[in-house]
Parts: C-alpha cells; structure tokens; sequence
C-alpha cells in the first residue's frame, strides 16, 4: 500500500498518498452532483445524500491515510480521540435533526452556519503560530479564514437569536458608522499581521485580538437587520462558512475541503444575489449593516375595518370561481398545514377550479420554505408559480387565499415610500377580484408592520388557526 510512487516537491509520494487524492476528486465530484440534484425539490434528498457520502469518503481516507510533513500518519491514540468526537458530534445531530421543528429548522441552519464558522477559526488561531516565517501565501489564508469564520460564526449565533425570537435589533444610525469603522480595523489589521509575516510566533497576540474584534463586528454586523431584511443576511453568512472552510483548506492544503468551501460560497453567493433581487436591495447596504434600518417604527398605522367571512360564504365563493390562486407564508408553516391545503387544492381542481400557488422567494424563515413545505405535501411542482410569473396574472384571479401570509403580501412596500419593506416586491394579492385572509389574528408579521391587505374592500378574514380553518373548509365545500 505504502510503495514510494516518485517524489513531488521534495516529498515522497506513495499509493496511499495517490488514493487519498483521488478519493478527494471523487469526493469533490460528489460534492458538484450533489448540489446539482439539490436543485430541484424531487431530487434534493438525494442530492443530500451523494453530498454527504462524499464527505464521509473525504473524512475515513483522510483518517486513514493522510500523513504529515515528516511522512507520518495519525498517531492511533489521536485517531480514536478524533473517531470519539466524530462520534459523539453525529449522534448529537442525528438527534437534533430529527427533534427540531420544521418552523424550527431556519434557526437550525443558522447553528450549523455557526459550527462552520467557528470550525475555521478555530482552525486558523491553532495553525497561525506554526505558519513559516515570511510565507505570505499561507499567513495570508490564515488570516482571512480566522477573519471570516469569526464573523460568520458570530453573525449567525446573533441570526440564530433574531429567528428564534431571543435577541431583538439595535436599530440606530449611529450602527451604520460603527459597522463602516470596525470593518475598516478589521481590514487594517489583517493586513498589518500578514505585513508582520516574518515572525508569526511573536504575533500571537494580535491573531487573538483580531479574532476579538471580527467577533465583534460579527454581531454589530447582524444586530441592525431588521425588518423583512434577514434572508439575505442569511445566505451572506451560508456563504461566509463556505468562503471561511475554503481558506482553511488552504491552510492544511486539503483539495477536499478548499472544493467543498468553494461549492458552498459559490452556491451562497448566487442565493444572497438572488435574495437582494427579490429583496430589490443592494448587497452593499448589507456588508455595512445598515439594511432595513428604518425598522418597524417608519410604518404606518393603518385605519379600516376589517370584514369577516363565513365558512359557508367561502365555500361558495372558491367552488364556483374558475381560478384561485393559494399564497402560502410563515403561518402555514406554524400550522403545518400543508398537507391539508393540497386536499383543498385537489378538492377544488375536482370541481373544475384552476388552482395555483404564489411562491415569494422570501414567505417563511428560509429560502425555498414553502417550496420545501409544499414538496412535502406531494404538492405538483407544476401548481407552484414563482412571484414574478404569477403576478401578471393576478387581476385575472377570483380568489387569493392567503395562508398565514403578512409581510410578501403587504401593499405598503409598493406605496408607502416610510415602511421599512418598501421597495421589497410582493405577491400583488390586493389585484385579485377577492382575497380571502387566513390567520389567527390581527398579529404582525416578521417585519413588525401593519398590513393594509387587511382592510382592502375585497379582503375578508377567515380568523383561526390555518390547518383548522381548511380542514373546516374543506369539510364545507364537501358538504355542499
Ligand atoms: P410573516 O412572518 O410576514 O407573517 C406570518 C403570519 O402568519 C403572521 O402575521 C401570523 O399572524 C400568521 N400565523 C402565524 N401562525 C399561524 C397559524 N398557526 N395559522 C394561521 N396563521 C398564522 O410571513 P411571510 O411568509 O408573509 O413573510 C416572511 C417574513 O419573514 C418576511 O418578512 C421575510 O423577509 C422574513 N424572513 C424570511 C426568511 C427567509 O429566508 N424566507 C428568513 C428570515 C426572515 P397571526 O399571529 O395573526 O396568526
């Protein structure tokens, strides 16, 4: 196994060293097939897996036949302390994975963007004072890593906090200058680090200073976002995890890990670009943390009486309308409700009726919610019709059911020029011919804001818990 194959770089290269790199290419090929299926909701379970099972060929090779620079591989009592916490680490998130929530599972994701972050600079603090004298190249990579892994961990406990509904947002214009002035040290003094390469050993202190203060503007960073603003935010640090993992592989000269970053940076990248256009944002204003700033106290107060709707009266109206398109949000997901609107759904198709469902790339608390949500339901991939398709179309629709929908629905991001959500595009449901709202209450939505949909004369209410009030429905229109 262990046969001398020739030299590279002054170095032995064996078969083992051989296969290890190859099982890193395959693993890397995993990686790029996995993300590909993860591109559509039928296959994306698979997708997960190919992915996964790349990473764990990446991580039994590396175990098995990864050696140092002297040619050694991993002492043994070091292999069962390393096999010990891989363990320990999946069978706490087995566990976790399988006891969270679906509404819980944004807050989940933010914890492993976090894991990730904090993995990289853990890696970068532990390496930096055994970087060589005067190797820019790799103090350089060090620093970045610790500098983004730190931000991105901190930033996403802090993003954990705001989902969850445990940590409120400092909304003050002086943010926007402390954001711009802590970048800016933090740029400085990288770079001062990188410029002092020749003794890494006597920099010790200032690795774990900049740690500190990349820490800090992580959370100064995710502290302002308020309003509808966070999936952005979201995706920016998903992609600062990939970005932090990717430098840590250049640390360690690790194909497997720098590819792997790379995909999830990439991948993170394109969503946060994709979030700022259907956000209508620019990604400047979320690197200076200023975004949505004007928070919740710019909205405005909306007056109106709100009109309620009788099960029997909507029953009616939805079975002898010809289109009626369903626009699900952060409620359905409460409600679990998903599976109860497809029967309404098939009802309703049963009866003649077309029926459709708005997505807004933003509705629920991560991107993609409701198409998860919805897959899982068996909803036909077909009936769900992106924000920018569906809208042209709305004024020809009967009914707009909206399903614990709030924010993706609210006129004022189109014509209160004051509320934090303005200029955000949204699912014109106040087009429709009538608009059915279905939500326990008079309660807000992410942003904090009032709804003027509410109060529209077409609009009328169908108070209660979402999966109650369709079972009702459903019930109903069956009675007919
Ligand atoms: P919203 O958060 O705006 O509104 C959800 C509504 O659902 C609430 O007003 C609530 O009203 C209602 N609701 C809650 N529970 C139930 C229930 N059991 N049955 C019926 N209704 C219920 O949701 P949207 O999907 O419209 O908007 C998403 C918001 O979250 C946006 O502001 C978005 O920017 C933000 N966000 C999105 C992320 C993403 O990646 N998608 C990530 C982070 C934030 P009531 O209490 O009266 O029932």
């Amino acid at each position: 196994m262990d046969k001398v194959l020739g030299t590279l770089n002054g170095m032995e290269f064996t078969i083992g060293d051989s296969l290890l790199e190859l099982s890193y290419l395959i693993a890397a090929l995993l990686f790029v097939y996995g993300l590909k299926l993860l591109s559509h909701p039928a296959s994306a379970r698979r997708g997960n897996l190919w992915a996964a099972g790349g990473m764990g060929l990446a991580m039994i090779t590396t175990l098995f036949l990864h050696k140092d620079t002297a040619g050694q591989g991993i002492p043994s009592l070091n292999m069962w302390v390393i096999i010990a916490f891989i363990a320990f680490g999946a069978v706490i998130g087995l566990i976790i994975a399988r006891k969270v929530k679906m509404t819980a599972m944004p807050q989940l994701v933010s914890l492993f963007n976090a894991s990730g972050g904090a993995a990289s600079m853990l890696v970068a603090l532990l390496e930096y004072p055994s970087a060589a004298a005067g190797d820019v190249g790799s103090i350089l990579v060090t620093v970045l890593g610790l500098i983004i892994g730190s931000i991105a961990f901190s930033g996403s406990v802090i993003a954990y906090g705001k989902l969850d509904g445990k940590v409120g947002s400092i909304i003050k214009p002086f943010m926007t200058y402390l954001n711009l002035l802590l970048l800016l040290v933090t740029i400085a003094f990288g770079a001062f680090i990188v410029a002092s390469s020749t003794s890494p050993a006597h920099m010790v202190w200032a690795i774990y200073t900049l740690m500190a203060i990349s820490i800090v503007y992580g959370i100064t960073f995710v502290m302002p976002i308020g309003g509808a603003d966070m999936p952005v935010v979201i995706s920016l640090l998903n992609a600062l995890t990939g970005v932090a993992a990717a430098m840590a592989g250049f640390i360690y000269s690790n194909q497997a890990m720098i590819l792997g970053g790379i995909l999830v940076g990439a991948a993170g990248m394109i969503l946060t670009m994709l979030m700022c256009k259907a956000m209508n944002r620019s990604l400047i204003n979320v690197i200076i943390g200023a975004f949505g700033s004007a928070g919740a106290a710019g909205a405005k107060h909306e007056q109106g009486t709100v009109k309620e709707i009788q099960l029997s009266d909507a029953a009616v109206l939805l079975s002898y309308s010809q289109k009626v398109v369903i626009i699900p949000g952060y409620g359905l997901a409460v409600a679990q409700a998903q599976h109860i609107v497809h029967e309404l759904d098939m009802l309703l198709e049963d009866k003649g009726v077309e029926v459709k469902y708005a997505i807004h790339p933003v509705a629920g608390r991560m991107p993609g919610h409701m198409n998860v949500l919805l897959a899982e339901a068996d909803v036909p991939y077909e009936q769900l019709i992106e924000m920018d398709a569906i809208n042209p179309d709305m004024p020809n629709v009967d009914v707009a059911i909206v399903v614990g929908a709030n924010d993706v629905v609210n006129p004022a991001a189109h014509d209160d020029p004051s509320s934090p959500i303005h200029g955000m595009p949204i699912i014109d449901a106040h087009l429709a011919k009538n608009i059915i709202i279905m939500k326990r209450g008079m309660g807000k939505g992410y942003a904090g804001i009032e709804n003027a949909l509410f109060f529209n004369d077409k609009a009328s209410m169908l108070f209660g818990d979402a999966k109650s009030s369709i079972q009702k429905l459903v019930n109903e229109i069956k009675s007919m």
